[in-house]
């Protein structure tokens, strides 16, 4: 069978023979009853390397969100948000829908940070007409761009300065990690709780994990049972994450030069304007939407996989090459040669 090459999302990758091999050997337990060895492992681990005292292993990166949501907010409390980050838009209004938590979005900058002026001008006073502002949830890396240290220290100060709690959708923090080279707990042990997705450039297939402190954790763990979230031999998936965390973190490096060739080959061609690439995803404007839909039909047929439209998100991951990235520039500049 020919390789496909998919750039749709990091989130495609598929566990390699050794990540499964660790998996099969993993010690597991029931962790509803905190009696699998392995989980309780990796949520240490984590935890110790996000610089917080516990972590909790979830299903998704949409589960840690609302389960962090639910935790830091009751009913009637408001959380300030961006307008386009994932916690507000892509989670299907979970916090809203489930929590009775108040969205307050405020506009994404150019960045991908939140402006600190708008954060501020949103907060609401301590007055019944309002909701009860109570934590500022931020995204690092957003839509590819790293949010620095100094943005986040400023953003995290103002919040306790306000009383308000903060999160950290980390979903893709390892890409900041490795593009900054600094370490995890520089970039999120400041922030109250943090989420880290486990299943895209790490290359687990399931999972992400909650940290923050240990009591938050343990009502977390109540919120998780709730949503239908407690596992049970949870192990094996931990294995596959443990695994990740040893072996795929450092070559995240690789994805971001692939990112960068794509970048610099594909800005040769007349019809795209490619913008930077800045860890893991590039993004490339077409004309138009039916240039964008021939193209991605042209490149299926070449055994290439794009999320097609006018703008597309081109995303490298442990499963594409340096040959991949050749082979997608070679077919882009047929296609347009043309
Ligand atoms: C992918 C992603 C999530 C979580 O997505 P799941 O598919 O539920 O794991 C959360 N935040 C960001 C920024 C993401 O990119």
């Amino acid at each position: 069978m020919n390789k496909v090459i998919d750039f749709r999302s990091d989130t495609v990758t598929r566990p390699s023979q050794a990540m499964r091999h660790a998996m099969m050997q993993a010690e597991v337990g029931d962790d509803v009853y905190g009696d699998d060895p392995s989980v309780n492992c990796l949520q240490s681990k984590l935890a110790e390397m996000a610089g917080h005292e516990a972590g909790l292993l979830v299903a998704s990166g949409t589960q840690s969100n609302l389960i962090a949501l639910l935790t830091h907010c009751g009913r009637g409390d408001e959380y300030i948000v961006g307008q386009q980050y994932h916690t507000y838009l892509y989670e299907s209004g979970g916090a809203a829908s489930l929590g009775g938590i108040v969205p307050q979005p405020v506009p994404v900058e150019s960045d991908g940070s939140l402006s600190l002026s708008a954060i501020e001008a949103v907060i609401k006073p301590k007055d019944i007409h309002y909701a009860c502002s109570t934590l500022l949830s931020l995204e690092n890396t957003h839509l590819g761009k790293v949010l620095s240290n100094g943005y986040l220290a400023g953003a995290i100060e103002l919040a306790r300065q306000h009383g308000l709690k903060t999160h950290l959708d980390g979903a893709r923090v390892f890409n900041a990690c490795v593009a900054q080279k600094l370490s995890l707990e520089s970039i999120t042990a400041q922030f109250d709780t943090v989420s880290i997705c486990c299943s895209k450039g790490l290359g687990a297939p399931i999972g992400s994990v909650l940290c923050g402190p240990r009591d938050f954790i343990e009502a977390a763990k109540r919120w998780r049972k709730m949503v239908g979230g407690g596992m049970r031999q949870a192990g094996i998936l931990a294995a596959g994450i443990e695994y990740a965390l040893d072996h795929n973190v450092l070559r995240l490096e690789e994805d971001h030069d692939h990112a960068s060739s794509l970048q610099i080959g594909l800005s040769k061609i007349q019809e795209l304007r490619v913008e930077n690439a800045h860890t893991n995803m590039l993004y490339v404007e077409l004309e138009s939407r039916e240039m964008g839909i021939r193209l991605g039909e042209y490149l299926k047929q070449r055994g290439i996989l794009i999320s097609a439209g006018k703008r597309i998100r081109l995303v490298t991951h442990l499963d594409i090459n340096h040959t991949d990235i050749e082979q997608m520039l070679h077919h882009c500049e047929q296609f347009f040669s043309n």
